[in-house]
């Protein structure tokens, strides 16, 4: 994939623009003593009442050391590394491990006896009788492309930026009130050639799939999508299981500088994510990311221009969300066909709106921007609406697969 704009870095000043989180916003003094004891404070065990979210300061510890040189962009031999730091993450928070004891699930290589990739997981088991025997999965993809012709690619983004977000949430679901439902906490391996180690994990999950109540998982969650949609985080999946988007929805309330744009899944021609063979499956799931952006896949993914009070405010959602899910009376179930809300149409309006604005410096070409300038007409009659037919749906999927092949 070529990228259209080599420069990725202005995400961060948008955003953090909008809303810079700094320790003036949280009501300290700014002198260093003070900034020192902001940053001791929130990665320490200690969490002040309220705060018990993921916060900023941990998530860009996690990210700057993950997509440091010494992690080798998260493949290849030192892949270890980055598996030993989650499982130490772990350790710390004193979580149990996933797989029968052990903190690895090994994934075979195609000679007889060899070892492809390791996922890592940990778990928290529910404290409600009823429903400790029903699991929601958190995960996010720790592996990277790697050093290609000696060259690093950080991965920062892709997805550091998740893997800050789950450590996080592992650390105040083990610090704050001990959740109904039990939890699955899972670091894939391997997602870059092609999901292998979510494939992997479906096909030998350490308890029956059908005891599984929701999936939720984050690939690139700090940067914006072509560069452009520098306040929106797309979520997929709510179209499985409606009451999710309720969820969503509420979650996001505090976060008024972050735009939640809801998609369906089947807005992407294949599964670009550790979703697909859960989805596969029919197992309600979440997915969340910031898209495809200039950065993707490039050796300019690196930790310091990621856009980390927009990563906290996702990571901050996502909590939310996973308490709502663990702690629901009823388990979430699969639901089919999907039910699209109008919300989509809405995301897809302002999407087509900010990337045709950006047509010249994107280098946008002919054909997508005539089928976005023409699908506002369908887009404003379904939002109009408040429902969208079969055929028309089927048009905007056509629209929006089109749209992104030719643009990102
Ligand atoms: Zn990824």
């Amino acid at each position: 994939m070529t990228p259209k704009n080599p420069s990725c870095g202005n995400s961060v000043k948008n955003f953090s623009n909008l809303r810079a989180i700094t320790p003036v916003d949280r009501g300290l003094p700014v002198n260093a003593l003070a900034l020192s004891l902001f940053f001791l404070l929130a990665t320490s065990a200690f969490v002040r009442a309220g705060e018990n979210e993921p916060q900023l300061a941990a998530i860009k510890t996690h990210v700057e050391t993950l997509a440091s040189p010494e992690y080798g962009g998260r493949a290849g031999e030192v892949a270890a590394k980055s598996r030993t730091y989650l499982i130490e993450a772990f350790q710390k928070l004193k979580l149990e491990p996933l797989f029968n004891g052990s903190w690895y699930q090994d994934i075979p290589g195609r000679e007889a006896g060899s070892v492809a990739g390791r996922n890592v997981g940990a778990k928290i088991i529910g404290s409600d009788p009823k429903l400790k025997d029903e699991w929601v999965i958190v995960a996010a993809h720790f592996d990277h492309v790697g050093v290609i012709n000696g060259v690093l690619f950080p991965g920062a983004d892709d997805n550091a930026s998740a893997v800050a977000m789950l450590l996080e949430t592992a650390r105040c679901l083990q610090q704050g009130e001990k959740p109904k439902r039990s939890v699955m906490l899972i670091g894939f391996d391997l997602e870059e050639r092609g999901l292998v180690g979510s494939r992997y994990f479906v096909e030998h999950s350490p308890v029956p799939l059908d005891r599984v109540a929701l999936f939720v998982t984050a690939d690139m969650i700090g940067r914006a999508l072509g560069g452009v949609a520098k306040s929106y985080v797309f979520v997929m999946g709510t179209e499985h299981y409606p009451p999710s988007l309720g969820w969503v929805k509420k979650a996001s309330e505090a976060e008024k500088q972050l735009d939640v744009g809801i998609l369906g899944a089947d807005l992407l021609l294949i599964d670009r994510s550790d979703y697909g063979p859960f989805r596969s499956r029919k197992i309600p799931f979440l997915f969340f990311s910031t898209g495809e952006n200039p950065c993707y896949h490039r050796p300019t993914d690196v930790a310091a221009t990621l856009d980390y009070p927009k990563a906290e405010a996702i990571s901050r959602v996502m909590y939310r969300v996973i308490l709502s899910a663990i702690n629901a009376p009823a388990k979430p179930t699969w639901t089919s066909p999907a039910q699209i809300d109008v919300a989509e149409a809405k995301t897809l309006r302002d999407i087509f709106k900010l990337l045709l604005a950006n047509r010249d410096s994107m280098k946008i070409g002919r054909t997508p921007v005539y089928l976005m300038e023409s699908s506002f007409k369908l887009l404003d009659t379904v939002i109009e609406r408040g429902s969208v037919t079969a055929s028309e749906r089927a048009s905007l999927i056509r629209v929006a697969q089109i749209v992104m092949a030719a643009v990102f």
